[in-house]
Formats: C-alpha cells, structure tokens, sequence
C-alpha cells in the first residue's frame, strides 16, 4: 500500500467551493494509486464561525481563566466539525470516507494540556480502513492522554498531526495545503514579491519556522526529519509543485537542492516586551540574575534576547506574558524598565555561518530606513533585530530587498 497524508489549514476548507478543491486534490491522488489520509485543521480563522479563536473567544468571553484540560475538549470541537463537513464531500461523490478523531486514530500524547507533545502513534485503525479502500480523515490538532483525556499540540498543531502520521504509517509524501504555494522568503503578507522556493532542506524551514514563518509548524518539521518523509508545502486552490522539503543534497524530479544560498528568508514576530532589569550591585546582589531566570523558569514563562550585563539583565518575553513577568521581578525586591509593542524580525540562512558582512548589510538596511534597533542576537544560522512594532514590516521588506531575496 502506498500511502500519501495531505493534510488541509483552515482557510482551505471556510467555503464548500473551497472544500471541493481540497477534496479534488485527495481525490487526484487516489487516481496516482495513493490510499489517502487526510488531516484537517479547523475551518477558518480568528471570527470565522468554527475557527479555533473563535472557540478560545467563546470559551473566555465569561471569565478568562479556563482550566486547560475543558479548554482542550471544547478546541477537539473544530476540528471535528471541519473534519465530519469534508467527509460529506467525499460520500456526496460516491467514495467511501471515514472520519477519525485524533484519538481514534491513535495518537497519544503526554498530558500538557493544550500544548501536548505526541509520545507514539498506534495507527491500526487507520491502516485497517486503508485496507477497505476508504478515505480516512483525522482531526488534526488532537490526541489523547494514556489516562482517556483529550489533547491539542499547540497552535498550527494540525501540521504536526500529519507529520507524525506519515512517520507512523510510513507515507511517501506529506503533503501539507494552504493558501500560499509553498514557503516563501518571507510571508507574502508583507513582501508581495517574496519568492516561492522550489526546494528547501529540513534544517532551513525548522530555521524559518522557529522564528515565526507559520506557514508549517516547526515541529512536524523536526518529526518528518526524523525518519526522513518528504513533506512538500503547496496550495489547495492552484496546481502548482509548491516546495518540496527535503535532505539537503538529495532530490527529487530532477529538483536539485540549492546549496549556496547565504539566506533562506526572513521571518517576524511580532507582540514582544522588552525588560532591563537594574542591578544594584552595591546591595546583596549576588545570585540575583539565577533568581530572575529561575522565577520565570518556574512560572513556565519562555524568555528571549537574553543579555547578561554586571548591572543589567535585558530580556523579551511575549506581550501575554509581560504583567506576570514584570511582577515577578518587581516581587525580587528589582527595577525594571519596560518596553512593550515591539517585534523580532530575523535573517535566516545556514549558510550565512562564518561570511563577513552580513551584520553590516542588515544594519545598512535598517538604518536607511530610519529604524531603530533596539536589541540584536545571533547564531550560526539567524542575526534577530528587535525593533519596534511599528517598523516590523518596513524592517522586513528592507531586509528581504538588501538580500536579493525576489
Ligand atoms: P493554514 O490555515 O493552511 O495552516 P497558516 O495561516 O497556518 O495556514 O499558514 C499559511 C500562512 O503563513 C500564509 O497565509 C502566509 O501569510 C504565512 N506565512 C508566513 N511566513 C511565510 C513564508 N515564509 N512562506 C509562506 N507563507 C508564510
Ligand atoms: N486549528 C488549530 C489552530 O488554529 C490547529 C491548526 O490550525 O493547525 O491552531
Ligand atoms: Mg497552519
């Protein structure tokens, strides 16, 4: 049996029109000889009616806190909706389709409620259906505890859904359909000339999503690369290859994989605070930047920018987090100075490790357009600037233009 997971994002299933192209592209498969498995994620975005947000919005409207675990079972809801509505398509056109829910179709996770980590996947039911020549459809999003709780992955988690099934059903192709064609250098959103790539290896678009590029969760990145199953990002409304990702050196339909590229991309992020917190070294000081680090640790608070000075600790959590952060440290006896609304905007490329200039290049390009940069860090394969929010998309387009990125 050879199998092929395509998976479908909420904005290719808002419409029946929409719904009947994603349904035409499981549907052309089969007719490759494919048995298809489907991952779906909850129709639309933030107001659509069955859209994830929507449901958080619900859930919140009366009272804020929402214990995880019900917040969980009322998010399951989504994506069994969309999931159920596909299927109908399918049976409408006289083939025989099933719907499974993240549970059903086997996946366990551990019991970090909305951002719950898959630990195995027992696919049998969805092999057994294979076997009697249906279309199974999986919600994606979802799993359940070894207890019977049920689980979401995280936000864009149905990416990882269909990722960790190709692994566990040993796929061909991942396929994963949105409404972009493929995985640009950067969102198309803000650079409306940003180019589609043809190819791209693992370790790029693990670059790239990190940093913020949503159009795949990075960690059904990380699981594809794990057992090495081709994933390739297109769209559901046009025809197009879209971006293959992939080994680097390996390659497919004559599609060789570019190696000299210095950078992949550029990526944002945007609601972040900045925090400087004064340190009197005068006073018992010793130990404070562990108990700062610690308390944020503790409170499940992921922090970033990081930069130790004798007198100063500067960091940048996310806007959520900055009135729970700014307390903590104010509760350590601490000053801190707080800069809210800005945004992380980064150049991405492995190949940029140990070229001269690139750092020059980025703030050339950032000062001729009059911005501010408030903060930078790098590694071997990403320079981040932090700047402010309102000069995030002028900061990426600057950047994408001084690379030649088009
Ligand atoms: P889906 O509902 O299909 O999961 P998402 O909204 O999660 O869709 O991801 C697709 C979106 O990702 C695109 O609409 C695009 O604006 C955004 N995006 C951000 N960065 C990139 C990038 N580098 N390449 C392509 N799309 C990107
Ligand atoms: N519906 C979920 C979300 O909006 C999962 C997904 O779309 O991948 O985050
Ligand atoms: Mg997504």
């Amino acid at each position: 049996m050879k199998i092929i997971v395509q998976k479908f994002g909420g904005s290719s299933l808002t419409t029946r029109e929409k719904r009947m192209q994603a349904a035409d592209k499981v549907i052309a498969a089969r007719r490759e000889g494919y048995s298809c498995v489907v991952v779906v994620s909850a129709m639309g975005r933030t107001g659509d009616p069955y859209a994830t947000d929507t449901l958080i919005n619900l859930a919140k409207e009366a009272y804020k806190d929402i214990n995880p675990r019900e917040l969980d079972l009322l998010l399951n809801c989504g994506e069994i909706i969309s999931a159920v509505v596909l299927c109908q398509v399918f049976t409408s056109q006289g083939f025989e389709a099933t719907v499974l829910t993240g549970a059903q179709a086997g996946i366990i996770t551990d019991k970090s409620f909305t951002e719950a980590r898959i630990l195995k996947v027992n696919p049998d039911k969805i092999i057994k259906n294979l076997q009697e020549n249906k279309i199974v459809i999986v919600t994606g999003f979802q799993g359940v505890t070894e207890d019977g709780d049920l689980t979401t992955l995280g936000r864009g988690g149905s990416d990882t859904t269909a990722s960790a099934l190709g692994v566990a059903l040993n796929a061909e192709f991942v396929e994963i359909f949105t409404d972009v064609d493929g995985i640009k250098t950067a969102d198309p959103r803000i650079v409306k000339d940003a180019k589609t790539l043809d190819v791209i290896t693992y370790n790029e678009i693990c670059q790239l999503a990190q940093q913020g590029a949503k159009v795949i969760h990075p960690r059904a990145v990380e699981i594809a690369m794990q057992k090495n199953i081709p994933l390739r990002v297109r769209s559901t409304f046009e025809d197009s290859p879209g971006t293959l990702v992939t080994n680097y050196g390996e390659s497919y339909n004559t599609v060789e994989i570019c190696t000299d590229r210095l950078l992949t991309g550029i990526t944002h992020v945007p609601n972040i605070t900045q925090l400087k917190i004064f340190i009197n070294r005068s006073e018992n000081a010793k130990g404070l930047e562990l108990k700062i680090f610690r308390a944020m640790a503790l409170s499940n608070i992921s922090i970033d920018f990081i930069n130790v000075h004798p007198d100063q600790v500067i960091f940048t959590v996310k806007d959520d987090n900055a009135e729970k952060a700014i307390k903590i440290i104010e509760n350590l006896g601490l000053e801190v100075q707080v800069l809210p609304g800005c945004a992380k905007v980064s150049a991405v490329g492995a190949n940029m490790a140990g070229v001269p200039g690139v750092m020059a290049r980025i703030v050339e390009a950032l000062t001729e357009e009059n911005i501010k940069i408030l903060q930078t860090a790098d590694s071997h394969t990403t320079i981040w600037c932090l700047v402010k929010k309102e000069d995030m998309e002028k900061a990426v387009i600057a950047l994408h233009k001084k690379f030649n990125l088009s």
